[in-house]
């Protein structure tokens, strides 16, 4: 009996009744914390929940720092790093998504990357003192450039100081939703904080499904796919409702660069339009509009006017 439970919990199978082996990596931005509940107390909390989650599910996930969040004017502020530190005592990676958070569309190529070398120097003190290196990039915004002349360029920066991008295909609006929840919690109100925090995972599940089909419209096949959310409140309170909904999918947990090896991963990136979007997409629109999945789900209206974001 303990067998044949355990075989379903690892195990998916599709409409034709084929077994899948789905993977997903999980990709967490805007370290340490990003929320409107700026107290050092709350920014503690956060972290060691969503640590402990990730502990909890046993979840090999990647963090990606904004240094500037590190410093208060000048000077390095130690209680700051030291929630970076909880990350990386908990075994955990980190990437640079630059010091200062700008979109590589909005500035000029030399200065966006002075800021990511900005960004550096203390994520590669945390990952040195681990014996661990700093391997990966994420773009701000997931924004990568408005020319191919440029993105070629920012490649060969990027080779140089030794970085992989990280893209993502399991795109999604958690920061909407953590938004609202942090307003929820500013007006005080716990059974709104509840109603948009259980409209979350239902949310993140249907993206995922829209996911799956699109992997399986473009190639075929489901690819291993890799989540982007960001360290912020909601996640740290739902971080481990997400991680079961993975689980009961047939989700295996991996590394970032496990879920790179995946050859889809190989395909160029040709976008250079101005929106931040998936590499799925990137991909799908290469090949041509017919192979973007329609109808991919939307944000819960209450949640997006509560939030104060126009739209998605
Ligand atoms: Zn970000």
């Amino acid at each position: 009996m303990r067998f044949a439970v355990l075989f379903i919990l690892l195990s998916a199978v599709t409409a034709s009744g084929q077994k899948v082996d789905r993977t997903i990596a999980v990709t967490i931005d805007d370290l340490p914390v990003v929320s409107t509940r700026r107290d050092l107390n709350n920014r503690i909390e956060i972290t060691k929940k969503l640590i402990g989650h990730i502990r909890k599910a046993k979840m090999p996930a990647i963090g990606f720092v904004n240094e500037n969040k590190l410093y208060s004017g000048d000077s390095r502020d130690e209680k700051q790093v030291d929630l970076l530190r909880m990350w990386v005592d908990a075994g955990l990676e980190l990437g640079n998504h630059t010091y200062s958070h700008r979109s590589l569309n909005a500035i000029q190529l030399a200065e966006y990357q002075a800021d990511l070398l900005k960004g550096e120097s203390v994520t590669r003190e945390l990952l040195g003192r681990k014996g661990a290196k700093l391997r990966f990039f994420r773009h701000p915004y997931l924004q990568t450039g408005r020319s191919m002349e440029l993105k070629s360029q920012f490649d060969a920066f990027l080779k140089r100081h030794g970085y992989i991008i990280a893209p993502i295909t399991y795109d999604n609006a958690d920061y909407i939703f953590s938004r609202a929840y942090d307003i929820a919690f500013d007006k005080g109100d716990p059974e709104l904080m509840k109603k948009v925090g259980e409209a979350y995972v239902p949310y993140m599940e249907a993206k995922l499904e829209y996911w799956e089909r699109q992997s399986m419209k473009l190639l075929g096949r489901e690819m291993s796919q890799t989540l982007l959310i960001h360290a912020n409140f909601i996640n740290s309170d739902y971080l481990d409702d997400l991680a079961a909904m993975f689980k009961r999918r047939g989700y295996k947990i991996v590394l970032l660069a496990e879920s790179l090896k995946d050859e889809a991963y190989q395909l160029p990136d040709t976008y250079i339009g101005p929106a931040g979007i998936s590499w799925l997409h990137r991909w799908a629109r290469d090949k041509g509009r017919e192979f973007v999945v329609p109808d991919e789900p939307e944000v819960p209206e209450f949640v997006l006017k509560l939030s104060g974001f126009e739209s998605e």
